[in-house]
């Protein structure tokens, strides 16, 4: 911020004033609220990571029994991530956000908030436009420019994001081998909530429950943390998690090669 010279002492110090409300209100990092939480086997927890690169296929084939990964789409979104951070920082456990690249553009500092919380970071284009419906060269630009606003919020504190996922997980064998060719694993899902419809948190989670038993209890769970509800719904999954002894496996990029 720039204060013209010449200016009395007092408007500078009113200015400086609205700043600082004005940096209070609209900061897009919300402190965590759950710093005193005690992580003890009453938590659901992590059970283990896996360091995954753009050659290590399906993760689902790495799962054992009532093993699964949390996974949020279409975030960042300063009205709901942070509440949905916090409900993983009670049951102490580890998820993976795939971000949008308009998002992460708009709020960076969200970004950095979702990975210094201890979460790993995917790419999810950079509008969400169905790829399948874009020409080649158009679909790529939306993987890599998506992943570019990812890591430029990232500078500094964390390593590249190597993971994506498709807008609607909708893919071609074309769009997937290219995914592949950009050093990128995509990551699909098992599981998801059905939570862009009207359904209750609770009928939801009853949802990915049926859906995880037919799946032989295993698998990755899709959830948005921007919609409506999104922290009840994942307080929800994850007490229902520990107490149907399910195990939470973390996700962690590994080296791009690149
Ligand atoms: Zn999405």
């Amino acid at each position: 911020m720039k204060i013209p010279p010449g200016m009395r002492v007092w408007q500078q110090a009113a200015i400086l004033l609205v700043c600082a409300m004005a940096m209070a209100a609209c900061s897009d990092a919300t402190p965590a609220k759950t710093a005193s939480i005690e992580c003890d086997r009453t938590k659901l927890g992590v059970e283990r990571t896996i360091t995954v690169t753009a050659e290590t296929g399906s993760i689902e084939a790495l799962l054992n029994d009532r093993e699964v990964v949390l996974t949020f789409d279409d975030g960042p979104d300063p009205r709901r991530t942070s509440a949905v951070l916090d409900e993983l920082d009670r049951q102490c456990t580890k998820a993976t956000f795939f971000l949008l690249g308009g998002q992460a553009d708009r709020y960076p500092g969200m970004v950095r908030e979702i990975a210094g919380r201890g979460h790993s970071l995917g790419g999810h284009s950079f509008t969400h436009a169905d790829l399948t419906k874009l020409e080649l060269e158009a679909a790529v630009d939306e993987v890599s420019t998506g992943i570019d606003m990812v890591n430029a919020a990232l500078v500094d504190t964390g390593p590249a994001t190597i993971m994506f996922r498709f807008p609607f997980v909708a893919t071609t064998e074309q769009l997937s081998a290219e995914i592949r060719r950009m050093g990128l694993l995509e990551v699909g899902v098992t599981v998801d909530g059905a939570d862009w419809t009207n359904i209750q948190p609770d009928a939801s989670v009853e949802m990915i429950f049926e859906k995880l038993q037919a799946a032989d209890r295993k698998g990755i769970v899709l959830l948005h943390d921007p919609f409506y509800r999104s922290d009840e719904r994942v307080s929800l999954l994850l007490s229902r998690l520990k107490q149907d002894g399910y195990k939470v496996v973390a996700l962690r990029g590994g080296e791009t090669g690149q």
